[in-house]
């Protein structure tokens, strides 16, 4: 369960924005994953409320988007948005496709400090 060391490492940038801006609270954060991480936003809620019970975020509420897989074919250009990874293009016989979006994003799109 590689969640669990994600969360850690947001509860540290979490303290350091906190420290930061000289806030004391987290309120809300939104995260963002791209799909082929194969984060799973049940766990990162687990992780997320075992991990900041009894700090700064504790009660925080958490917001996981994942980001899905977006590929382009060298062949022919198709932009295809996949629920799974695919090497190949579903419409042309030998096109690659090339991810460009939800592969290894791993991100805090916001975070809400008071
Ligand atoms: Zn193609």
């Amino acid at each position: 369960m590689h969640e669990l060391a994600i969360v850690e490492s947001i509860m540290e940038t979490l303290i350091d924005q906190l420290r930061i801006h000289g806030c004391t609270k987290v309120v809300g954060i939104k995260l963002e994953f791209g799909a082929m991480t194969a984060v799973m936003p049940a766990a990162i809620d687990f992780a997320f409320e075992a991990l900041s019970k009894g700090g700064p975020a504790e009660g925080a509420t958490i917001e996981t988007i994942i980001i899905p897989i977006k590929a382009i074919c060298s062949d022919c250009g198709t932009e295809t948005l996949l629920e799974d990874y695919l090497p190949f293009c579903p419409n042309c016989p030998d096109g690659a496709l090339q991810i460009v979006q939800g592969r290894d994003e791993m991100k805090i799109a916001s975070i809400e400090i008071e």
